[in-house]
């Protein structure tokens, strides 16, 4: 059950690969084939950031990582919906109309490991007066086997290196091979750039899905922020092994967060006609997803993406892209 966007044309985005309909959609740009090479469809890439209203501008690119059947498409959906309405208070949109964008669905078979991007690119101004292009790209891994964690590690790799805000979407909890993983991840990208004095990575923003224990720690961000200040935290009588985790982590990235969002509902979890409507989700979580959403995308809040301090171009992230990959393709 895949959906597609179906958004008016209506508003100041520009860049677009369309359908012959003329709807945008999510475009497959890095594949991870079976044989464990990647693929980089350069022309598509080339096709969205290098249309000739974007190209020249300053990219803010976000990325949602994470394992497979954990609603980042879901999420990114809402993230659609904000960008398309941003201006207007009901962008969240009509109690019965099912949700679009990303493809999303349920059941638990096997989907590509690789990054995808929203055909369109947005342009939005920021209250300083910049018109700066926003990217969103959906990326996931498998994280099942040792084989299929390095291809993971390589996209969550590419993503973080080619974003300036990274959304590690994980289920329930922070548990200790979240953050193995991350470090793995971010040592593959690190490994992968130019050294310099500066951090390499921008933001990263862990958001824990199915979050059960809001008396201990509140939904939202300041809870996010304590939780994880807890869980992140270096104390002597740790083990080694866990201290250095944590150092690293906190030597990568620039600004590091993590937001606490309730269950969704069992229709959503379960049902499977759900097509997504407000009306059939807990209100909990769509209280927080009020809050969410434009914490993350507001225009205030977006970030350039910054490579070796030099704010970056779409035109720039193409070309850092094909070196990138470059690398691990050996
Ligand atoms: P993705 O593979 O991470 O992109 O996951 P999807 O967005 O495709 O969602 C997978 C399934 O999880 C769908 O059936 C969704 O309805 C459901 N889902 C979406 N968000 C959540 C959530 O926050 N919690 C739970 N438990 N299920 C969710
Ligand atoms: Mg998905």
């Amino acid at each position: 059950r895949d959906s597609w966007g179906t958004f008016p044309d209506k508003y100041d985005w520009s860049s677009e690969e369309e359908e012959p309909d003329g709807r945008a959609r999510p475009v497959q740009v890095l594949v991870v084939k079976d044989d464990h090479s990647f693929e980089l469809d350069e022309a598509a890439l080339s096709r969205i950031l290098l249309s000739e209203e974007v190209r020249d501008r300053e990219v803010v690119a976000i990325s949602v990582a994470g394992a497979f059947r954990k609603g980042k498409s879901f999420l990114m959906d809402f993230m659609l919906r904000y960008m398309y309405n941003q201006a207007s208070d009901g962008w969240l949109g009509e109690p019965d109309e099912p949700l679009t964008g990303f493809s999303w669905r349920g059941g638990s078979e096997r989907e590509t490991t690789g990054i995808q991007i929203w055909s369109e690119v947005f342009l939005v101004d920021k209250p300083d007066g910049r018109k700066v292009a926003v990217l969103l790209m959906d990326t996931q891994g498998t994280f099942d086997s040792q084989s299929t964690l390095r291809d993971s590690a390589t996209v969550f790799a590419l993503s973080t290196m080619i974003s300036s805000m990274q959304v590690y979407n994980i289920s329930q909890n922070v548990q200790e091979d979240d953050l193995q993983h991350l470090q793995l991840f971010t040592e593959y990208g690190r490994l992968a750039m130019e050294e310099t004095f500066l951090k390499p990575f921008q933001s990263m923003i862990f958001l824990v899905r199915d979050w059960s224990f809001p008396y201990e720690f509140s939904y939202g961000q300041e809870g996010g922020m304590q939780f994880l200040e807890k869980r992140l935290k270096i104390s002597e009588n740790q083990h080694e092994e866990l201290q250095n985790v944590r150092k690293h982590i906190h030597s990568c990235f620039t600004n590091i967060s993590c937001f606490l969002m309730p269950h969704p509902g069992l229709k959503v979890a379960t049902n499977p006609n759900f097509d997504g409507r407000l009306k059939e989700i807990d209100q909990e979580f769509i209280n927080n997803l009020l809050v969410l959403v434009p914490w993350l995308l507001s225009p205030r809040n977006l970030d350039v993406k910054e490579i070796n301090g030099n704010n970056i171009t779409c035109r720039g992230l193409v070309e850092y892209f094909k070196a990138y990959i470059k690398i691990y393709q050996g």
